[in-house]
Order: structure tokens, then C-alpha cells, then sequence
């Protein structure tokens, strides 16, 4: 019996080796390079945001964030096939990339200080505003018009710090892990009213099984520039993405992702950012 837990326990110990070693190829030094080898690379994107990152029900990926993530793993020497997708969610990014689960973070991930102090950011790749997703008949029509209101928004966003802080502080706030619950919220008249970037709630209003229920108040109440979240103090990747991102402007292949991803949903995107410009 004793003789077995130790085997048990020395199996998961080998388990836990193996694994260790996958991950740490992940990391290999010549990313980049242009090699395509063997290797994968992890990209962490969200799962449940339609138009941007979204797992499909066949187990593909689709949307903005999906194709800039293809697009600059591609520069990085790692073809589309090589990509293995993680799901990160907005209050597990910073730690995600600091535990090395993985290379990349490409979803809906605005650069602030309060991030850069524990992430490096590449970008940043689009402009978004924050927004309120109201149903159709709903009179709230301003910030304030939350206030005393039940809104829904997502742990460790800046869509929630900026609510509690300056646009609502006295609307009852509920902080669920996903923007798809809280779209679910909404339907279902638990909450008054959705907040995250305008790029997101467009995503999901346009859903046929949303069709006609929702609208966007066209508020745009902060910017949210969207970066490429990578490894403190990796320079040397922060670099060679933002190389990558310069490329897919200048190449046309921006523009193309942002038509297909956010044509249907009709949303009206700001201009390609230049790298380094952020929008205060
Ligand atoms: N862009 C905002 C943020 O990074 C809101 C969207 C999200 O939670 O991903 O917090």
C-alpha cells in the first residue's frame, strides 16, 4: 500500500516534470526568427467575445484579436497551425504572463500604468471606448443615468475600475467573470445595463439570437487602447511584435481583419493607432 502512494506520488512528480519541460519549449529563445520548427506557441485570447475572441462551437477561433494573435505569431516564426490558444480571462491576464502559461496575450487588453508595472505591451493595435449595452427600450441614456442602477461588468477589467471610480460609483455594481454572462444578465432583466468597450458590446449585440434586443448608447466614455500583452521587461519580444504589428497595418492585412470581424457587427473602429501612441 505505502509502496504504491510513493509510486502515485512519484508519477505525478514525473507528470509535473514533463509538463514543466513542454512549457519551457514554448519559450525557446529563437521565436522570432522566422524559423517555423516543431514547436507551438501559447496566445492567450478570450473565449466568449464575439467579433473579437471567440472558441466556436467546432473548437475554432474567430475574430480581431484572433487574426492580429495569427498574424503576429506568424512574424514571431510560428504558423497558424503551431498556435495553441488559452483561454484568459481579463482578471487572470497579468498572471498568466507572469507565470509563462503564455508568449502572448491578445485580448481586448488596454494598456495602463497599473498593468505596465507588472506586464510589457506591444502596441497599441486598435482604439476602443467604453460603452453602455442597454435593451432596446431602456431610458438610460448617460453615465449618471446608472446610478442607483444594476449594471453588469467583469472582474479585473478597466470597463469596472472606470465605473466605480468616475462614470457610476453609486450604481450597483456586479462583477461576473465573462462579458457573456453579463450579456446573459442583461436579457434575462437581472441587470439595467452592460459596460465594457464599445468594439465588444457591438460584437455581441450583432448576435442573431440578439437581434433587435440591445443597443449601444454611443457613449464614449474612456479610450481603451488595446496592446499585445508580453513578459516584463521582454524587450526583445515586445520589439519584434511591434515590428509585426507595423507590418500588418502597412500590409493591408489590418485593414482586412478589421472588415471581416467587424463589418457584420457594423462597428465603426477608429483609425490604425501608430505604435507607441497611446490615448489618454
Ligand atoms: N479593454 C478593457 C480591459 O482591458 C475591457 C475589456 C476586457 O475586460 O477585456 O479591461
Amino acid at each position: 500500500m505505502k509502496l504504491r502512494k510513493v509510486t502515485a506520488a512519484s508519477a505525478a512528480v514525473l507528470a509535473l516534470a514533463l509538463s514543466a519541460t513542454a512549457c519551457g519549449s514554448d519559450d525557446k529563445d529563437d521565436a522570432g526568427s522566422g524559423s517555423s520548427g516543431g514547436g507551438t506557441i501559447k496566445v492567450g485570447i478570450k473565449y466568449d467575445q464575439p467579433g473579437l475572441g471567440l472558441k466556436e462551437p467546432d473548437g475554432s477561433f474567430s475574430g480581431f484579436d484572433v487574426d492580429v494573435a495569427t498574424y503576429v505569431a506568424k512574424e514571431l516564426g510560428y504558423d497558424a497551425d503551431k498556435i495553441e490558444f488559452v483561454e484568459t480571462k481579463s482578471a487572470d491576464r497579468e498572471n498568466a504572463i507572469a507565470r509563462g502559461d503564455v508568449k502572448f496575450i491578445a485580448a481586448t487588453y488596454s494598456i495602463n500604468d497599473e498593468r505596465k508595472e507588472k506586464v510589457n505591451f506591444a502596441g497599441p493595435y486598435l482604439l476602443a471606448h467604453q460603452d453602455l449595452l442597454v435593451k432596446t427600450d431602456s431610458d438610460i441614456a448617460k453615465g449618471t443615468d446608472l446610478n442607483g442602477k444594476k449594471l453588469c461588468s467583469v472582474t479585473g477589467s478597466t470597463s469596472a475600475q472606470n465605473v466605480k471610480k468616475d462614470i457610476a460609483p453609486d450604481a450597483q455594481l456586479k462583477e461576473l467573470g465573462g462579458y457573456s454572462e453579463c450579456i446573459a444578465a442583461l436579457q434575462s432583466g437581472a441587470v439595467d445595463a452592460v459596460t465594457t468597450d464599445d468594439s465588444i458590446l457591438a460584437g455581441f449585440a450583432a448576435q442573431d439570437k440578439y437581434k433587435g434586443q440591445f443597443k449601444l448608447t454611443g457613449l464614449k466614455l474612456s479610450n481603451e487602447n488595446y496592446g499585445i500583452g508580453v513578459k516584463k521587461d521582454d524587450t526583445a519580444t515586445t520589439d519584434k511584435i511591434n515590428a509585426a504589428l507595423t507590418k500588418m497595418v502597412s500590409d493591408g492585412s489590418w485593414q482586412k481583419a478589421v472588415d471581416a470581424n467587424f463589418g457584420p457587427a457594423g462597428y465603426k473602429n477608429e483609425p490604425a493607432p501608430k505604435i507607441g501612441d497611446i490615448v489618454s
